[in-house]
């Protein structure tokens, strides 16, 4: 067996919004916890609220980190994080700084989700439209909770409007304000690579038209939901991934900003299906080797 991705700490998975370890037999992290651990890694998939504010979210990764650490033996884990899970993460590292090696974001809006700006103007929580979409998302929770294998913790609360405003400009520019570390200093530029011993890595792609709507990605009703997403950016029109914008996912070290992957092929979802010349399990893994090579 290889050992190219046997990190010194444990790699830590943090899943976004409506996120989960398995539904019935399905993992969230699709292939990438099993490429992980043929290299050599410990690798630790986590579950926290899947509607909630990242901070209510990052304290229970802080307690989670807690257990992994006693569990594990390890003194300080890897954070990885997809999505708002970005964000959980970057939490957990400021607040305890001693027990993070690595933050990594991968396609995390770290300045906000213009498709959660959209849907805070035209469904606002008072509306009608409001009211239909939290009910849908209060069920759409519910559903998952139940179907949930892999977490066994206690009942994780929700908060649908908490959860919402974490992921506008507006809610995450709060958040920066109080948590900025890794953050870029210009819009577009990379952040500091490490700050207060945590090292701080991101990556994120991009629709691509030709490239993420062929192959795989042609049997995947996620993909269209991302291209019909990708009609509410007005900042970075023609550069997000469905969700996030290219720039907003900039954190730390910038890996890179522009795989041809939507928003979920970048954690290979769904069923690996995914867009021409993309391979997201090989991006983990790589960075694997790259927080090995590190000391981390
Ligand atoms: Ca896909």
């Amino acid at each position: 067996m290889s050992q190219g991705s046997a990190t010194r700490y444990p790699l830590v998975l943090v899943p976004g919004m409506l996120g989960f370890i398995r539904l019935v037999l399905y993992p969230y992290w699709y292939g990438i916890i099993a490429a992980l651990r043929r290299g050599g890694a410990t690798v630790i998939a986590v579950q926290v609220s899947p509607l909630n504010s990242t901070e209510v979210r990052g304290e229970q990764l802080l307690a989670r980190i807690d257990e992994i650490l006693r569990e594990t033996g390890a003194g300080k884990v890897n954070l990885i994080g997809h999505s708002q899970g970005s964000l959980t993460a970057r939490y957990a590292a400021a607040r305890r700084p001693d027990l993070v090696a690595s933050v990594t974001s991968v396609a995390g809006p770290n300045h906000g989700s213009e498709l959660a700006d959209y849907l805070a103007l035209h469904y606002p929580a008072d509306s009608a439209r409001g009211r239909i979409l939290e009910a849908l998302l209060r069920f759409v929770g519910w559903l998952m909770a139940l179907l949930e294998t892999g977490y066994h913790g206690p009942k994780l609360p929700v908060d649908i409007h908490a959860s919402h405003h974490s992921l506008t400009t507006a809610g995450v520019a709060l958040f920066n304000q109080r948590y900025p570390q890794g953050l870029p200093e210009t819009w577009g530029g990379q952040g500091p690579e490490e700050v207060g011993g945590v090292r701080y890595y991101s990556w994120s792609g991009t629709l691509q038209p030709g490239k993420t709507d062929r192959g795989g990605n042609r049997f995947d009703g996620t993909n269209r939901s991302c291209r019909l997403f990708a009609a509410t950016f007005v900042r970075e029109r023609g550069q997000c991934d469905g969700m996030v914008g290219r720039y907003s996912s900039h954190l730390g070290t910038v890996i890179g900003d522009d795989y041809p992957m939507d928003h979920f092929d970048i954690v290979n979802q769904s069923l690996g299906l995914v867009g021409e010349g993309a391979d997201p399990v090989r991006l983990f893994v790589e960075h694997a080797a790259r927080l090995k090579v590190a000391g981390l």
